[in-house]
């Protein structure tokens, strides 16, 4: 009997795993338990409709969905579905790879206004995540505030500064494309709490910022410091790099372009201002002493209809999981939660990394599975013929990757040759369009 292993969320740290599981030469039998119909995570729902070929990982994801110990479990969700409890019974090991999807909390007055969204909920509803794409933000402002100077930060910021034209290639849904393009929004605030070496975007996106066709950006030049300082090399260069870019911004004429982006350091959100909406951020200006932001006393508003917090996500405490509140993670070491359960990818490490950073979690716990169940275990518990069972009892509607691959073809077809996809934005439209195409 191989060793059944059940992996929570099909995002790339649930990829990696089931990747190293199937390279590593042991008799495995691996199901994913993914609670939207669609697989994939955050290259799906996160990374920018305007970054195509980033997407392009899945494919690779693809061939590891398709390998014959390899079963996909889609529109299941542990906590909904079925209990993390009766998974650990039917499974000899379970991998916890669920991410982070929640908007961290800015924390200060005013953050409940109305126009003021996360970037987890902004983001999801310019992809078409099934549980955003409600949302409706007012995009109807003469101005934007972008909190945190994060690559995410960056992506919304482009995405609502990029024209007709730069727009037209993307899988943008209908109704976040003609929102954006209906906006009449001209000024973009990407707000630092700390200075531009501080600063967590890396260069190219910065880069990308001034090569848009309709926005300039911008930034002042007394907020550039003179050099990087003391740094390891490496840093050092990224650094050096940036500044190299934000210096070139400093020079940029405000009124070259249409729109323009102000990026805004030293600049720390204390309040979001207005009555029941939005009307301005609040911030007090700092200054920064050994990496650390210090408020001066100085205040200074913004006026905007919208705030965007990209400011990072957190994970969602999991019943009968030892949590780590202070870091937002399950508490684990090296990816060991507890006998048979690992975590691995955001759940495990916090929201940081690209995708290619998951790749060494699903390695090592490919390895402790390897080393957990080599001794005689093996194969002790039923997997998937257990799961189907139940979940044929529940009535649950799974969706399976031959049926992902129809919502995927049909998908690109709408997309009609010249975008890359039209998404579903509902489950209910998904599971519509899979009973009207059974076979
Ligand atoms: P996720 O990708 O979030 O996957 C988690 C999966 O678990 C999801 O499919 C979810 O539906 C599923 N799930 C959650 N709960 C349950 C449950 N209870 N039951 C079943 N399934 C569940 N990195 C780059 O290299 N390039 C980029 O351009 C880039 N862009 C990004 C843009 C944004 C907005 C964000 C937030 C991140 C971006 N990243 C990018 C980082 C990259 O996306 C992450 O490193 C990576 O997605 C984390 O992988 P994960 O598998 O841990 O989580
Ligand atoms: P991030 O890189 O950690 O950036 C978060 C930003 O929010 C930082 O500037 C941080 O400032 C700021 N911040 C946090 N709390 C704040 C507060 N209370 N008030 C004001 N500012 C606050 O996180 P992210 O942008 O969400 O990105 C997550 C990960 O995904 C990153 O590793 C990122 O590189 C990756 N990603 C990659 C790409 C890409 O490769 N193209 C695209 C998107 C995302 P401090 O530094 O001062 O805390």
């Amino acid at each position: 009997m191989p060793i059944s292993v059940a992996i929570v969320g099909s995002g790339p740290a649930g990829f990696y795993t089931a990747d190293a599981l199937t390279s590593s030469g042991d008799d495995v039998s691996i199901d994913f338990i993914e609670r939207l119909p669609t697989p994939y995570g955050l290259i799906r729902g996160g990374v920018a409709p305007d970054h195509q070929t980033t997407k392009n990982v899945q494919k690779k994801y693809e061939k590891t969905a398709l390998k014959q110990q390899v079963r996909y479990f889609g529109n299941v969700e542990v906590g909904r579905d079925l209990s993390l409890a009766e998974l650990k019974d039917m499974y000899d090991a379970v991998v916890l790879a669920v991410g982070a999807p929640r908007d961290r909390a800015l924390g200060i007055p005013g953050e409940d206004k109305k126009g003021v969204f996360g970037s987890a909920d902004y983001v999801g509803w310019y992809n078409g995540h099934p549980d955003f794409q409600d949302l409706d933000p007012d995009l109807n402002v003469a101005a934007a505030v972008v909190i945190g100077v994060g690559n995410v930060a960056i992506d919304v910021a482009r995405l609502l500064s990029r024209s007709k034209e730069e727009l037209a290639a993307t899988d943008l849904p209908e109704y976040a494309e003609r929102a954006i393009l209906d906006s009449p929004v001209k000024d973009i605030w990407i707000c630092g709490r700390r200075g531009p070496i501080e600063a967590k975007f890396t260069n190219v996106e910065l880069r990308e910022m001034g090569k848009l066709a309709e926005s300039v950006s911008l930034i002042k030049a007394e907020q550039l410091p003179d050099g990087v300082g003391e740094l390891p090399e490496r840093d050092k260069r990224l650094k050096e790099r940036n500044l190299e870019t934000l210096r070139e911004f400093s020079a940029r004429k405000a009124d070259e372009k249409p729109k323009r982006v102000h990026f805004e350091f030293y600049a720390a959100p204390v309040e979001i201002i207005g009555g029941d909406r939005v009307e301005g951020v609040r911030f007090e200006r700092t200054r920064v002493e050994g990496g650390r932001a210090t408020g001066t006393g100085e205040f200074f508003d913004i006026p905007c209809g919208l705030v965007i917090a990209a400011i990072g996500y957190r994970s969602d405490r999991i019943e009968g999981v030892p949590f780590d509140d202070k870091q937002g993670i399950v508490t684990n070491q090296d990816g060991r939660v507890a006998d048979g359960l690992y975590a691995v990818g955001w759940i495990k490490r916090g929201p940081t990394g690209v995708i290619s950073s998951n790749r060494p979690d699903g390695v090592t716990v490919a390895e402790h599975i390897h080393n957990d169940f080599a001794g005689g275990a093996k194969g002790a518990k039923p997997g998937r013929k257990a799961l189907e069972k139940l979940l044929a009892e529940r009535k649950a509607r799974v969706v399976s990757f031959a049926d992902w691959k129809k919502l995927e073809a049909a998908e690109v077809e709408g997309g009609g040759g010249t975008r890359p996809r039209k998404k579903f934005t509902t489950v209910q439209d998904m599971l519509d369009y899979l009973d009207r195409n059974r076979n």
